[in-house]
């Protein structure tokens, strides 16, 4: 198996922070995934793997106990205790890509990779890691935006800056580090991968990133970049709160098309995004545009 092996892409949670439903919003979205009209989603979290045998986590949400329990490839294989998750790397801070790891306390231990900002945060803002590190020993790798890293034989990982002027809930940091995007390369195919699920602009130097890559899973969390403030659930707009809108002139949906990439997946959803549903205007325009909306469970190969 391992010989014929790709590298392979798990979508173990399709919504972002809340999930959908999420667990105190009555909104429409809401509302008809309730009742059962659409499918719920768990938060966001992704699982590569090279060689379909040892795995690794990008970002550890809320939801990672019942992630692992659907997806057999994460479970133990053998009696006793052991575990097919090799490491985590993080995105970001943000507690519903980082509380996860709070619920992977009783391994061995846990590799992290993220960066100094990012590290600096878990220890000194959310407290998430000084926390974990009571229950059992943290290896930190430290992630340095634009260095290759050997993940694994078959799979290279190359972090990259994601600009943001998001109001960081746990003390600014520096700018630099404090969100980043994931560039994945199969060795052996050639082909890659990004996983880009908090952005706020499409820069030139983000283009150049995505540019031409196989498969984007990407950021799709507000289809309007005003969509909470008019449900008068938030006073911010999307690209305030980090994440470039979907919809509008200089929207995501407007500005991929050139990047030539093959397959576009919108990752990321907030439970209000009516591309959550599959029978919304919404939603057609985006396959009509050729994208795609992830649901849980989804898995690419490169
Ligand atoms: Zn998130
Ligand atoms: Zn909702």
């Amino acid at each position: 198996m391992v010989g014929s092996a790709r590298v392979r892409l798990r979508v173990l949670g399709s919504a972002a922070g809340g999930g959908s439903p999420q667990w105190n919003c009555g909104c429409a979205v809401c509302a008809a995934v309730r009742s059962g009209a659409g499918d719920a989603r768990t938060q966001s979290s992704v699982a590569v793997s090279a060689d379909h045998g040892r795995w690794f986590l990008i970002n550890a949400s809320p939801d990672v106990r019942a992630q692992i329990e659907a997806f057999p490839d994460l479970q133990p294989h053998d009696g006793g205790r052991a575990t097919p998750l090799q490491a985590v790397l993080l995105t970001d801070a943000e507690l519903d890509h980082t509380l996860g790891l709070l619920l992977l306390r009783e391994a061995v231990g846990v590799t992290l990779y993220a960066t100094p900002a990012v590290h600096k945060t878990l220890c000194d803002g959310s407290g998430v890691l000084r926390t974990l590190e009571r229950y059992c020993p943290v290896e930190w790798r430290a992630v340095v935006p634009g260095v290759d890293l050997a993940l694994a034989e078959g799979l290279s990982c190359r972090a990259f800056d994601v600009p943001t002027t998001k109001w960081a809930r746990f003390g600014a940091g520096s700018e630099h580090g404090r969100v980043v995007g994931y560039r994945l390369t199969d060795t052996r195919s050639g082909g890659k991968l990004v996983y880009l699920p908090s952005v706020q602009a499409l820069t030139a130097v983000l283009r150049a990133e995505i540019q031409g890559c196989d498969c984007l899973l990407i950021d799709g969390t507000c289809w309007r970049d005003d969509e909470l403030v008019r449900l008068g659930l938030a006073g911010k707009t999307s690209r305030e709160m980090g994440h470039l809108p979907i919809d509008g002139p200089d929207g995501s949906l407007a500005q991929l098309p050139s990047l030539g990439v093959r397959r576009t997946i919108f990752v990321h959803m907030n439970n209000t995004n009516p591309i959550l549903l599959e029978d919304t205007p919404e939603r057609r325009v985006v396959e009509d545009s050729g994208m795609e909306v992830a649901m849980d469970g989804l898995e690419v190969e490169v």
